[in-house]
């Protein structure tokens, strides 16, 4: 009887061989590439005069660079039109599918790969990004890569890698009302620490993952990397089948159930053997506000800023940093604290079950953006943008004083017009709040779920969700 991890199972199934340097060298399914981290990997390729053998394995988006507001070419910042022009032609030259604005299938890489069916249960998947860890959701394994690596996985369809450790990350219960993925995430990260997943890949398992749609999967997924961990993922089943039943690059017919076999052979056994298993009550999660300058620095809502000396010894340092970057002290309040800017999007929480959460607490709180906020809502993609737009959401969210946007990256990372200036603090929805993350180098970012920032908007400072939603 077999007794592997979907992790073990995925990477035996995808070895090509066992390098003299004790890695492996692992077939990648899927690679996916975008404007940013692609045009020298591109270079390197030409100078050393190597083809792409499997050009129809790499999928092109743009993403980083693209204003969201208006979206004529050429852009307005030289350099985003150079890497436009670049990809452009790396494509075309290499044989690559590029999903161009103005295509419908554009948007933020770790959005569309799962929206048009391409990410699938078992797969390998690689990406010059950091969050590549998204697909994880779907039972695949998927690593965010450097350049270099870019250029390995292109020119081979390979990568050397060193085998991971699993920790089962395992939680059961259910979330209470005005607690989301984003909570459950930022309160493992809080618990394991920015490190503590350093070697491991994480698998998600307990019934609270179960429970949860494959949006919320691929938010938590999504944030694995802030652990530390390599890679994340949750085994396949039921909700991932019907996720991807359909889709464009879905398999079909008879293709289906053979996929659909295959699918569930690959999750982890009952009785697979963990190198470490932690566990979560999900009940005791609340509404989580990031306060300092890593992912893991995240409390409750109703919580204040912790004391230096609640952490280990070698954090500290940290910490001392993290209360002078962000004006803040122990013992202070989260709630109540000022924010100037509002921003919902990005391949942690812009999908459309974000936006639709986002429109009910709207909704519900009836208010309009403070006055001294500037709000704005970036769908993660072309084809979220559609939806939302078919339910009417950008209508509640103008008629409420957010702006909504063209899809990109947009200020998650901020290689594009939408940044924070001086010391503006920001209630975000993305994923880093690391020192200048939003474009200014001394930009403050707290990090919660896309409700909690439609409620900070409104109110003008950090408030919690649950007293709209419990109205
Ligand atoms: S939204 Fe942020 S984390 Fe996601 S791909 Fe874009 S820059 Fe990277």
């Amino acid at each position: 009887m077999s007794t592997g991890t979907l992790f073990d199972k995925v990477w035996d199934r995808h070895t090509v061989r066992m390098l003299p340097s004790g890695q492996t060298q692992l077939f990648i399914g899927l690679h996916l590439i975008h404007e940013v981290t692609s045009p020298q990997a591109f270079s390197m390729l030409r100078d050393r005069q190597l083809a792409v053998p499997f050009p129809q394995r790499t999928i092109a988006t743009v993403d980083h660079i693209v204003p969201t507001e208006s979206q004529a070419r050429p852009y307005a910042d030289g350099l985003a039109e150079e890497m436009m022009v670049a990809i452009e032609r790396n494509c075309r030259q290499f044989g690559i599918r590029l999903h161009q604005p103005g295509s419908g299938k554009q948007g933020v890489v770790h959005i569309i790969a799962p929206e048009q069916g391409l990410t699938q249960p078992g797969m390998t998947v690689a990406c010059g990004d950091s969050h590549t860890a998204t697909h994880g959701a779907f039972g695949a394994i998927a690593f965010g890569i450097g350049t270099s690596q870019v250029r390995d996985v292109l020119a081979t369809q390979t990568l050397s890698l060193t085998r991971l450790k699993v920790r089962k990350v395992q939680v059961d219960g259910v979330l209470r009302p005005g607690v989301y993925a984003k909570d459950v995430i930022l309160s493992i990260l809080r618990k394991l620490t920015a490190k503590g997943g350093v070697g491991y890949a994480y698998e998600f398992a307990g019934s609270t993952f179960s429970a949860m749609s494959m949006e919320e999967r691929m938010t938590v997924c999504n944030m694995a990397i802030e652990g530390g961990a390599r890679c994340g993922y949750i085994n396949p089943d039921e909700t991932t089948f019907a996720y991807l039943k359909g889709r464009e690059h879905a398999p079909a017919g008879a293709a289906w159930d053979k996929a659909v076999a295959w699918w569930r052979s690959i999750a982890s056994d009952a009785n697979a053997v963990f190198d470490d298993v932690v566990t979560f009550d999900a009940a005791t999660f609340e509404p989580t506000v990031t306060w300092g300058i890593s992912p893991d620095h995240g409390i409750g809502v109703g919580e204040t800023i912790p004391a230096k000396a609640s952490f280990a010894l070698d954090e500290q340092a940290n910490i001392e940093e993290a209360y002078q970057y962000m004006d803040l002290k122990a013992g202070q309040a989260i709630k109540g604290l000022k924010i100037d800017v509002a921003f919902i999007g990005s391949c942690t929480n812009g999908r459309i079950s974000d936006l639709r959460e986002a429109a009910r607490v709207i909704a519900a709180h009836g208010g309009q953006v403070a006055a001294h906020v500037k709000a704005f809502i970036v769908p993660g993609s072309e084809a979220v943008k559609v939806v939302a737009e078919s339910e009417g959401l950008d209508k509640v969210f103008t008629a409420h004083g957010f702006e909504w946007r063209q899809a990109g990256c947009s200020m998650c990372l901020a290689m594009n017009p939408d940044k924070l200036t001086g010391a503006q603090i920001s209630a975000s929805s993305s994923n880093r709040n690391f020192k200048g993350r939003q474009g200014s180098p001394t930009g403050r970012t707290l990090l919660m779920s896309p409700a909690m920032v439609a409620m900070a908007a409104l109110e003008g400072r950090i408030a919690d969700v649950r007293d709209v939603l419990k109205k």
